[in-house]
């Protein structure tokens, strides 16, 4: 599943191919993708005339500012869009298709159909299931060090699960909750209550770090996840702990080793990470 960085590099690409233009119709091949409103040809209707005037990102999310709409959009598992030629074939994994008047389309393709679009009216859109639901963004002023300490001092859950759930931090997946713990030298499975003041920053400031030069150089290209222009994520090469099992810590030389934690592979320092 693509995480936040991967995320903002989607974003990025698909602003440069899609802002100022107008979406002159769309086509929806698989309504259950369409969650808001319920009813796909009201869908089709609102969108229709819209010009996408900017794309922004919350979480996972991506938010396509429309002239008075927003159209929220998660791509879950296999999510991708890629603008195409209107004579270029259709394949049976495009679900939606915008028609912009240039002639191009912008169509959301998706083997797993997984993922979900929601439209709301431009400024409601913060107010309404799903992103009522999410905390700060990592990137946001909100999400502080003493917001992560306080969220973590009221939870017995272990840091992992904790740092997963969009509605403590919106954005982080398996791969950077990985290796920020690592950078933090925190073990997984710590109660996220037993951790101190220093720990909580510790992670935080990892966090921050790890998205960020995952954010420079492209995300990460792991199995289905290419960005939208097919061109691969460079973080996997800076990767110190997510699928290096058996390699030496980069800090004390001990392999690292993958476990289960709530159900996740976790990778993970046994020596070094407390
Ligand atoms: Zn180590």
């Amino acid at each position: 599943m693509p995480e936040l960085p991967e995320v903002e590099t989607i974003k990025e690409n698909l602003k440069r191919f899609v802002i100022n233009q107008t979406i002159i119709s769309a086509t929806v091949f698989w309504p259950n993708i369409i969650k808001r409103p319920e009813d796909v040809s009201e869908f089709k209707h609102l969108i229709a005339g819209q010009t996408i005037q900017d794309i922004r990102r919350k979480g996972k999310f991506l938010l396509f500012e429309l002239d008075d709409l927003v159209l929220v959009s998660h791509l879950r598992m296999e999510g991708k869009y890629k603008v195409h030629l209107s004579e270029e074939p259709i394949d049976k994994h495009t679900h939606v298709l915008f028609r912009f008047e240039n002639g191009e389309e912008l169509r959301y393709r998706d083997v797993r159909k997984f993922g979900t679009m929601h439209v709301f009216a431009k400024g409601d859109e913060l107010n309404h299931k799903p992103l009522n639901q999410l905390g700060p963004d990592p990137f946001d002023d909100a999400f502080t060090i003493v917001y992560l300490y306080q969220k973590l001092a009221k939870t017995d859950r272990v840091i992992k699960s904790v740092l997963l759930d969009q509605t403590v931090v919106a954005g982080l997946g398996n791969i950077y909750v990985d290796e920020t713990l690592f950078k933090a030298a925190v073990h997984p499975l710590r109660k996220a209550s037993t951790l101190t003041k220093h720990e909580a920053e510790a992670i935080w400031e990892a966090a921050i770090d790890t998205l960020q030069e995952a954010v420079t150089l492209g995300g990460t290209t792991i199995r289905s996840y290419v960005n939208s222009q097919g061109a691969m994520g460079m973080f996997q090469q800076r990767l110190l702990v997510y699928g290096q099992v058996d390699e030496p810590c980069q800090r004390c030389g001990e392999p690292i080793v993958k476990m289960s934690v709530g159900g996740r592979g976790t990778h993970v320092c046994i020596a070094c990470q407390k």
